[in-house]
């Protein structure tokens, strides 16, 4: 159960406790798409409405101290299941009535799209993320299912320490494995992890990862200077996971983190398509798809999922649920849909730009400087 004085410490950083211990808190793009100011990376990629998605952990405490983690190192911590277990139908309804109770403010607000303020109030994605380890609430199957029964989509993130539990997840819309780094001397630098045998586990995480038979996806998160060199290290990581997609994301300077890294830490829009290019080499059954610049993030898929026609990496959200409800086989193959937007901006790489070029290139991405709005947005 978390301390009064830690529940009071989350909710001045607009958590919602659930329980004792799940959370919610209003993702920056869910109020920007609601302002008609633009989704996140996972609309543009994936098809998800950011005005219609939950941001929510189960678990508030992990097993690792990660150093480009926005958390302070006050935060929970902990290798076992440390609390009661909640019931799924609370979670469900008590997060969805916290979610709710977030926006409310926008009803009155002339900055709000109305339309888009309106759609907001049907809840149809849920972000498993946000902070701790959510795949570790014991109940996870039960609560899924229920999502799904209620039109829910579902992707979690799991920072691969708990293979047990990845091995035992049911279907879910698209399950997350964050890589933070390709060898074992640098995961424990990066990570910190609580477990003494965290690469055994990462491995093993990777090994279950490529069972899947639901869409999967590996995060890399590069911190400049850190954890950006290894590319055949990394390339063995991800032929093992063998994931149906990358996400290759810039590390934020954002949060308690900035105590840990510097701002120097943090790569370039363009050092992360040139990180990508390198490493696309080691990985010839991937291709690059596409890029979203405000989050530093580039989409990467294996090459089956590119059509006569182009791209399809977005989610038929319908046939999902149609299908994880009928609890029969089905496969990530089974509710895709064409990606609207590919490509990348076609700026080149900053080594290949002419020198006025580069210049007017990075003055126009310091309005992407870090500021209270991109820090809440980009905590997922
Ligand atoms: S929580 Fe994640 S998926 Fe949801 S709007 Fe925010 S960034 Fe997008």
């Amino acid at each position: 159960m978390l301390t009064p004085q830690a529940k009071l410490e989350l909710e001045k950083q607009h958590y919602r406790i659930v329980g004792s211990h799940s959370a919610v808190k209003t993702c920056g793009w869910t109020k920007s798409m609601i302002r008609g100011q633009g989704g996140c990376y996972k609309l543009k990629f994936y098809g998800i409405m950011s005005n219609q998605c939950m941001q929510m952990t189960t678990s508030i405490s992990c097993a690792n101290r990660c150093t480009f983690c926005w958390r302070g190192y006050k935060a929970p911590v902990s290798k076992e299941w440390a609390w009661q277990v909640d019931d799924p139908q609370y979670i469900l309804e008590n997060s969805i009535e916290q979610h709710l109770k977030l926006l409310a403010g926008f009803g009155g607000s002339s900055k709000a799209n109305k339309r888009s303020f309106a759609a907001s109030k049907e809840v149809k994605h849920v972000a498993l993320s946000l902070t701790g380890e959510p795949i570790t609430y014991p109940k996870m199957n039960e609560l899924v299912h229920k999502f799904h029964e209620q039109g829910i989509s579902t992707f979690i993130v799991t920072n691969a320490q708990y293979p047990e539990a990845v091995k035992s997840l049911a279907p879910i819309t698209q399950l997350y494995l964050s890589i933070d780094a390709p060898t074992k001397e640098l995961l424990k630098e990066v990570d910190q992890p609580l477990f003494p045998d965290f690469w055994e586990r990462t491995n093993q995480c990777l090994d279950l990862l490529a069972q899947k038979k639901q869409r999967t996806c590996i995060r890399l998160t590069i911190i400049k200077g850190i954890n950006d060199k290894h590319l055949k290290e990394y390339a063995v990581l991800i032929k093992k996971g063998d994931p149906d997609f990358l996400e290759i994301k810039s590390y934020m300077f954002v949060g308690e983190s900035r105590e840990r890294l510097k701002e120097e830490n943090m790569p370039l829009h363009e050092e992360i398509i040139e990180f990508t290019k390198a490493l696309l080499k080691h990985l010839p059954e991937y291709s690059l798809v596409t890029e979203h610049i405000p989050s530093r993030v580039v989409m990467l898929a294996k090459n089956k999922f590119k059509k006569k026609d182009g791209w399809y990496t977005w989610i038929d959200f319908d046939k999902f649920k149609r299908l994880a409800l009928s609890r029969k086989y089905f496969s990530a193959d089974d509710y895709l849909l064409k990606t609207p937007q590919t490509g990348l901006s076609g700026k080149g790489t900053l080594d290949e730009m002419p020198v006025e070029k580069k210049k007017k290139f990075l003055e126009r991405y310091s309005k992407y400087k870090i500021n209270e709005e991109t820090e809440e947005r980009d905590l997922d």
